[in-house]
């Protein structure tokens, strides 16, 4: 079974493109890092197929659907397109990489995960998956019968993106992507074993572990470790908010109906994910919502009106969202203008008037 990848769009349309600024061009980049993934993959031993459509002329449509028609048709276990992307004008600052998936797909959660772990690890700001069903009704998702991965590098116009991603250079890119695909961490020496996370029960086997973390990927948050799921261990798990029992492949097994919170969003050392900022906003009664990690309206619609004088853990979230030194979770004159210097960073007309307060409109350019 083979793999399809595809780099961007066809030169007939129009990719995202940010050269006026010294930025990168979507089309040609990934015209470049396409080949170079799939030669990784082919020395991994995967058998890889081009799904860019060539020079021609291609519509919006007919230039997508090449790429799913190739995936589909060849019956291609995975299909990824790598793309660019771009959110402003010019953006000084980095903004990061993300992954669009069906989160209902375990395979392309678990893939979609490792690569955005190999991507932080070049450096890249950590944007967590998104889902490509729901939001953005992304054709590459909705219309591969398979498990589809769509990789957002980085910002064509954001700053920082543009320098690491000249620095690191298309081929680690490339390498990051692949190593991923076939189931290695870049900076992990052991490979991870590729296992779609099932809702049946898990056999138990001598060598099992079972962890009590935070998330699976977080494992300095640890607390406990047994070779049994004991009563013990679930009444530690109970005692420990946020706290959930892992078994030794990372699939969440206790408490049992809760969508597992590392393998939807990748807990990683610089992710300060939307499932916290969902758990925390149910903790404080605006929701209740899904606590799945995927920002969409329902998440939208419960985040509060944040302004001076407020405290906690949202604003603590906001603070870490916008990188202050000082994250006591108290809303003062210092959380004000750092929000109201992103307000103006992003553009008055994202978020509307620059005032320093989290309105809706900030909290959906948070989000993004
Ligand atoms: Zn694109």
């Amino acid at each position: 079974m083979s793999i399809v990848i595809r780099g961007g769009h066809s030169t007939s349309c129009n990719g995202a493109s940010a050269t006026n600024i010294g930025g990168l061009d979507e089309t040609t980049e990934t015209h470049i890092l396409c080949p170079l993934t799939i030669n990784h993959l082919k020395r991994a031993g995967e058998e890889v197929i081009d799904g860019t459509p060539p020079t021609g002329n291609w519509s919006q449509n007919t230039d997508l659907k090449y790429g799913t028609d190739k995936a589909n048709n060849n019956h291609a276990k995975l299909f990824v397109p790598e793309h660019f992307n771009k959110a402003y004008n010019s953006y000084n600052g980095a903004i990061g990489s993300e992954i669009w998936i069906n989160p209902k797909n375990a395979e392309a959660v678990v893939i979609g995960t490792r690569i955005l772990n190999n991507l932080e690890a070049l450096g890249f700001r950590n944007r967590g998956l998104k889902d490509g069903m729901n939001e953005h009704h992304l054709h590459d998702i909705r219309s591969c019968v398979g498990t589809a991965v769509l990789v957002e590098v980085c910002f064509c116009e954001a700053s920082e993106d543009i320098k690491l991603y000249r620095r690191v250079g298309a081929d680690a890119v490339a390498k990051a992507i692949s190593d991923g695909i076939v189931g290695r961490i870049s900076s992990m020496s052991n490979p991870i074993v590729l296992t779609p996370i099932s809702t049946s029960p898990v056999s138990v086997v001598s060598t099992q572990m079972y962890r009590l973390r935070k998330s699976w990927a977080e494992g300095g948050s640890q607390l406990v470790a047994t070779a049994t799921l004991s009563a013990d261990m679930k009444a530690m798990c109970d005692k420990n908010a946020g706290y959930e029992v892992y078994n030794a492949i990372g699939q969440q097994v206790y408490p049992t109906g809760v969508v597992a919170k590392a393998t939807v969003v990748p807990a990683t050392r610089n992710n300060n994910s939307v499932a916290q900022l969902q758990a925390e906003l149910n903790v404080q009664g605006f929701g209740p919502i899904a606590v799945d990690g995927f920002y969409g309206p329902k998440t939208l619609d419960a985040c509060p009106m944040v302004k001076e004088g407020a405290t906690g853990n949202i604003t603590k979230w906001l603070q870490k969202r916008l990188a202050m030194n000082l994250q006591d979770g108290i809303f003062g004159s210092g959380t004000k203008a750092a929000v109201f210097a992103y307000q103006k960073a992003i553009g008055e007309k994202t978020v509307g008037r620059a005032d320093g307060i989290v309105g809706r409109l900030t909290w959906a350019a948070l989000l993004r």
